[in-house]
């Protein structure tokens, strides 16, 4: 005699969110010209107290470097794009060229977007714009001000967008480096006064930042990274010179680990890949940069491969009138419909064929095939998006050696409704 064993384990509405991911913030603060060496000091000397509360509670370096031209689009760009700059294309860094185009190469927030997430910038440079694509930002602002300016602008997207993925961009000690200097180590030349003090304003306008995430409630699942594209020496950067190239990195926010100095070298097209894995979208696999593992909480809390769909509704059992292996994909009512008379074949009475609306989802089934005794399952433990396709997830278990089995023929199954995605679906067991 056989049992149909089914299981309505879950049913959401079709409007459930989308992406797990949704939750989650990454705001990257760029300090234009924020040479590092200088902000250790500071923080060593009590001056930069928003930085010393993000380093106390996060992760950081202080030798964490840009690419070589050490300027401020090129460099922008690659940590935006995780690419170098022989890769990204943008070489120039006068001014937004619209000759040009925008950049060529994907950006985080091209790719955030892309994965249904909410994406802004807020930047008091305008040739920044050149990777700003059409299409892949909700919010974009080009501030005329210093960093308190900034400052408010950031907090109002923060408040009004509630973006997942954000640049904040402030200008200020690049500014005065150019006109007062980044002070020489080589040469002993202390950083001048009105650099010290662009990094007060900035240590000011991420201080602000950072409270408007915690007023928001945003902070517990926030990735806050603050870093430069350069540094600098006396009145000018741009070479390969350490003093030129070292840039700072901070991780803070909820999704940051504390695990205070980073040992590894980091590079800033890491920060792409980093603020990616903060969000759970797998960077391209041939991305110069790649996540600073080290710097996140538990890889286990960050779901890594690209996007969850989320199930909607599932079948599972150990019972079923599909006695051969087989993993199917069905994107039609009418395969569905013979779907489920076969699952029930042999059944005196059928139940009614779920309606599911084909438009918007479609189901994932797996069966394990006749097994000689009971102890079997199969299951489908993940649905993902990856680039180009979709991977199910397939767990089977068999009985250990010894266990007491009932000697029942069973045929092990699980069906899940998920939303509908159009790329092939590659099962992985
Ligand atoms: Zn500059």
């Amino acid at each position: 005699m056989r049992f149909f064993v089914l299981l309505l384990l879950t049913l959401w509405t079709a409007n459930a969110v989308l992406w797990a991911q949704g939750d989650r913030t990454v705001v990257i603060i760029s300090w234009d010209g924020g040479k590092p060496s200088v902000i250790r000091q500071m923080v060593k000397e009590a001056r930069l107290p928003n930085i010393y509360s993000l380093l106390i509670e996060g992760s950081y370096s202080w030798t964490a470097q840009t690419i070589v031209p050490s300027s401020t689009l090129q460099s922008h760009t690659s940590m935006v794009t995780g690419l170098t700059m022989q890769r990204h294309g943008v070489t120039w860094n006068d001014k937004f060229r619209e000759e040009k185009g925008f950049v060529k190469v994907p950006t985080i927030f091209e790719l955030a977007k892309k994965a249904g997430l909410k994406t802004a910038m807020v930047v008091s440079k305008s040739k920044l714009k050149q990777f700003a694509k059409p299409g892949t930002l909700d919010a974009e602002e080009y501030v005329k001000g210093d960093a308190t300016k900034v400052a408010e602008v950031a907090v109002k997207v923060i408040e009004q967008v509630k973006p997942n993925l954000m640049l904040v961009h402030i200008s200020d000690p690049d500014n005065v480096g150019h006109s007062y200097g980044w002070g020489n180590e080589k040469k002993g030349i202390p950083p001048s006064q009105e650099f010290l003090n662009a990094l007060k304003r900035c240590d000011k306008a991420t201080g602000e930042i950072v409270r408007a995430l915690k007023r928001n409630g945003q902070w517990q699942k926030a990735l806050v990274i603050i870093t430069a594209d350069h540094g600098g020496h006396d009145k000018t950067h741009g070479s390969a010179d350490p003093e030129d190239v070292n840039i700072p990195w901070i991780a803070a926010g909820g999704l940051a680990a504390k695990k205070g100095e980073l040992q590894g070298q980091i590079k800033t097209m890491d920060t792409a890949a980093t603020a990616l894995a903060a969000l759970g979208i797998r960077a391209p696999d041939d991305w110069d940069g790649k996540p600073v593992w080290e710097a996140l909480k538990e890889r286990g809390e960050i779901s890594m491969n690209g996007k969850q769909l989320p199930i909607i509704a599932e079948w599972k059992g150990s019972y079923c009138g599909v006695i051969e292996p087989k993993q199917i994909v069905i994107k039609s009512a009418k395969d569905w419909e013979d779907l489920w008379k076969q699952v029930h074949k042999g059944k005196i009475l059928m139940p009614n064929i779920p309606a599911i609306d084909f438009n918007k989802n479609m189901v994932i089934a797996v069966f394990m095939g006749q097994k000689p005794t009971s102890g079997y399952s199969i299951q489908i433990a993940e649905v993902e998006q990856n680039d180009g396709e979709v991977i199910a997830k397939v767990r089977s278990t068999s009985p250990p050696m010894g266990a007491i089995v009932l000697q029942v023929l069973t045929q092990p199954f699980h069906i899940v409704v998920v939303p509908k995605v159009e790329s092939r679906v590659r099962f992985v067991e």
